[in-house]
């Protein structure tokens, strides 16, 4: 080290403490990396690698971007999952003896970056911490753009962790190094890549300064505790105050229905499986929000649907009104169309990076807050009235911006033009003898042409030489000797300055950097003012959005004909003619067949659904999931009416997809889940299963399938939708009196199969697998050989499930032979059985009209 130049030396002390991080190491107009920063970062960001001399034998590698356009290629390491440290020179170089002094002045990390596309408008930008300590885990949840905190914690639950962890899809996780390791191999199925950071240095004192000794005793030791080390981990990176973050939301998990990550992923409700994109989501569908803060917190209901039945019926009521009321609707979105991302910017007016103009798009939200709140208390809403009550219009605030904000700030907020006129008397008696100045100027300009007789004299300025009196060469001669001091000499010109100029020069220059400077201070005091006022702001913002979505919420569902449910603390789910609100939305050709669900203690409580692939069993299974969340997050639903419990937890286990996880194989991963499933399923839960018993031999997935349901019925006795391609279990109806089997009617005509999408009573015969391959055009005696091989192994299976059930009920065998026996012939019994079950559910005039 040694041999190294004093700068290298600095350089790599200064790494030292950035060891994680590319260091962004200023020297003077560049940001300059070296070493392996160098190579690494020239090929993430496709610039060029040089080298420099460095005191030793060999050349450092060595690559820089200009500090003017840092932010970009910052943005685009952060997007890349990497930190960056930024290294300023922290003394005028100047007045530095020696080497002069550079310090990291910020980490931007993925969980703390405040602007860019990282920071995308509509979704929250999560840092997490994690924690364990005495049996309890803890986790606090930071994003620092909205300043929105949130902390929990539960006994400690490796599933409990997972599951909150894949609600806020954070870009970085800290804290507890084993939890890191166990969630980083466990990584949850949906969500951005996550930047990982062990992290044990705790700022307790901090937290107290921070959200107050009050609220800080008030939380529980291992959430305090928590919230402790990211607040350590945040003031460690950012190195400046963090106030924004104001309080600390805590709750609890019981009060919100619990949807681990790979059930929201399967009911696709805030991103499509395939895709992973937000359209074609539960989310894309609800959300017509007007302000961003309205589209987060619309996501945030819909990551944590409520089990209280109170708190969703204030919410659906308000919806209801504004349901009721087209006008209100409109009135509402025109006043919120013209609000701006409150809670960002009043995040940068708290981090002190906000600009004028921020403080104009402030101001223009607020002026439209009186409107709203109108509205909303002449609704007959109580909820909405309430709302508007505690909604505090900052009218104060609006007026001390306009009064002292130009209309039209520049960008900058160093370089003067932002504060009006008549705000404040010293800056305007600047301005006037800044304007003074240069009439004086122009005057001299026009006095100097005269006494020379130089037409095209001028006076000019620029930033070296100060103001200048210019004389072309040809008109030299006609300047008189002695006055004019020469300054500059251009290819066709002189420039002179005369003692008078000088003079008056310094005292107009002195009136602007007076001015751009009193401007600056002017703006960060107001600036800061209002950023003593961050916490009003923040609820404001809180209730904007909370209007917002209300109104999203109700707009959707006057478009396409939900209506609101019923809410009951009781067991049963009665839904009349459900759709699938996703799929509905996106069918253009045909209409979508509407079902009904019923699912009742003391008759059926679980469905088993049988049925050929693409009859629409998985559409169904997910629309009863899809309602029950809607009605729990204060929507309306797709339905002609719907009696809905509070469900503490849906299960879903739904095939495909799934199987991409790590090498795990499908059925291993199945059975995990049903693990999962019968140690935390109760009987308020709702427990979907497409497939089940997929993935091993026949026989033995029949057997676990069977096992599972009994399991399911006797022991968590809650609502489940079974899908299975084992008609033979159609025999558990008569041994489970909570069972009934329901299949998706198909009808044959000639060579083709329609799918009527209609659930009928009665399990199905024939998953159609061979006529399906008839259809394909396999050769004749293969289609042939299989019916045979069917009936063998039918018979064969059904044995096997006689059995079973001949331990828990006699009379089922009896049942299950006949139901055997009916299949054997195959498909040539199936159109017979279909109009039977067509005819019971009443259906025959909507198939035929298929
Ligand atoms: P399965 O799970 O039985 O294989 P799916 O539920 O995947 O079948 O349904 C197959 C396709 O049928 C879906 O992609 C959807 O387009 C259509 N579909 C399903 N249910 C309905 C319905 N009730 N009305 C209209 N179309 C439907």
């Amino acid at each position: 080290m040694a041999t190294y130049t004093p700068m290298i030396q600095q350089y790599l002390s200064v790494k030292a403490q950035a060891q994680d991080a590319f260091l962004f190491f200023r020297l003077g107009d560049f940001y300059e990396m070296f070493f392996d920063d160098a190579i690494l970062a020239a090929k993430e960001l496709e610039i060029t690698l040089t080298a420099r001399a460095g005191g030793t034998d060999e050349k450092i590698p060595m690559c820089g971007v200009p500090y003017h356009s840092a932010e970009n290629y910052i943005h685009r390491l952060i997007e890349k999952g990497y930190k960056v440290a930024i290294c300023e020179q922290t003394e005028d170089p100047a007045e530095a003896k020696g080497v002069v002094r550079r310090e990291i002045v910020r980490v931007v990390t993925p969980g703390t970056v405040m602007e860019g596309k990282t920071v995308g408008e509509k979704a929250n930008n999560y840092i997490l911490c994690i924690t364990e300590r005495q049996g309890m885990m803890a986790i606090a949840s930071c994003d620092l753009s909205t300043g929105e905190l949130y902390a929990s914690s539960a006994p400690a639950s490796k599933e409990w962790l997972r599951d909150e962890v894949g609600l806020y899809d954070p870009s970085e996780i800290i804290g507890d190094g084993a939890l890191l390791d166990w969630l980083r191999e466990s990584s949850s199925p949906i969500g951005k890549p996550t930047v990982y950071t062990p992290w044990d240095k705790t700022k307790d004192e901090l937290g107290r300064k921070q959200f107050g000794e009050a609220a800080w005793v008030r939380l529980e030791p291992e959430r305090r505790d928590c919230v402790a080390l990211l607040v350590g981990y945040l003031s460690e990176t950012q190195k400046r105050s963090l106030g924004q973050l104001t309080k600390i939301s805590a709750y609890e998990p019981e009060n919100f229905m619990i949807l681990d990550p790979f059930t929201r992923r399967n009911l696709e409700l805030v991103e499509t499986v395939r895709e992973r994109s937000k359209r074609g989501s539960l989310l894309w569908l609800l959300d017509r929000t007007e302000t961003s803060m309205g589209a987060r917190m619309l996501r945030r209901w819909i990551d944590k649907p409520l089990l209280h039945r109170s708190l969703i019926e204030e919410r659906l009521e308000a919806v209801d009104h504004l349901y009721g009321s087209f006008i209100l609707r409109e009135d509402l979105k025109e006043a919120l169309k013209q609000i701006y991302d409150l809670e960002r910017l009043v995040g940068r007016i708290a981090f002190g990076s906000a600009n004028g103009r921020d403080l104009i798009a402030l101001k223009q939200s607020l002026r439209q807050v009186p409107a709203i709140k109108a509205l909303c208390q002449a609704s007959a809403s109580t909820t909405l009235a309430r709302v508007a009550a505690e909604m505090d219009e900052c009218v104060d605030l609006a007026d001390q911006i306009e009064a002292a904000i130009a209309d039209e700030p520049p960008v900058s907020v160093r370089d003067g033009g932002i504060i009006k006129k008549g705000y404040h008397e010293r800056l305007d008696e600047l301005r006037e003898a800044g304007t003074n100045g240069k009439r004086w100027i122009a005057e001299l300009e026009a006095a100097e042409r005269q006494a020379t007789g130089i037409k095209s004299l001028k006076i000019g300025y620029n930033k070296v030489f100060g103001y200048y009196i210019e004389v072309t060469k040809a008109n030299l001669s006609l300047l008189p000797e002695g006055r004019y001091e020469r300054k500059q000499t251009l290819a066709n010109a002189e420039r002179f300055v005369t003692p008078e100029l000088k003079e008056k020069e310094t005292l107009i220059l002195e009136a602007e950097e007076k001015m751009v400077d009193l401007e600056y201070a002017l703006f960060t005091e107001l600036r800061e003012r209002i950023s003593g006022e961050i916490t009003r702001l923040q609820r404001l913002a809180e209730h904007l959005a909370v209007i917002d979505v209300y109104r999203s919420l109700a707009a959707v569902a006057a478009d396409s004909g939900f209506v609101k449910p019923v809410l009951t603390d009781g067991y049963n789910m009665v839904i009349e003619q459900g759709r699938h609100p996703v799929v509905e939305s996106v069918m253009s050709d045909a209409a979508f067949i509407a079902n009904s669900t019923k699912l009742q203690q003391e008759e059926a409580s679980i469905l088993l659904i049988t049925g050929p692939n693409m009859a629409g069993k998985s559409t169904y299974m997910r629309q009863v999931a899809l309602i029950s969340i809607m009605a729990q997050i204060g929507s309306f639903v797709p339905a002609a009416s719907a009696e809905i419990p509070m469900i503490d937890r849906i299960f879903t286990r739904i095939g495909a997809a799934d199987d991409l996880i790590g090498g795990q194989s499908t059925f291993m991963v199945e059975m995990a889940d049903i693990q999962v499933m019968t140690e935390k399923a109760t009987s308020r839960s709702l427990i979907i299963i497409d497939e089940l018993g997929r993935g091993t031999s026949t026989s033995e997935g029949m057997a676990i399938a069977q096992a599972v349901i009994e399991y399911v019925h006797d022991h968590i006795g809650c609502k489940a939708l079974v899908s299975t391609h084992f008609h033979e279990l159609a025999h558990l109806e008569s041994s489970l009196s909570g069972l009934s089997n329901y299949s998706m009617a198909v009808q044959e005509s000639g060579d083709k199969v329609h799918f009527l999408r209609k659930l009928i009573p009665g399990a199905a015969d024939s998953s159609y697998g061979i006529y399906c391959a008839r259809l394909a055009g396999l050769p004749g005696g293969i289609i042939d050989r299989a019916y045979g091989l069917l009936q063998d192994f039918e018979q064969a299976a059904a044995e096997v499930a006689s059995g079973g059930v001949e331990r828990r009920s006699g009379q089922a065998v009896q049942q299950s032979a006949e139901a055997a026996d009916g299949r054997v012939s195959g498909v040539a019994v199936q159109s017979a059985n279909l109009s039977g079950g067509l005819a019971q559910a009443g259906l025959q005039g909507e198939a035929a009209g298929q």
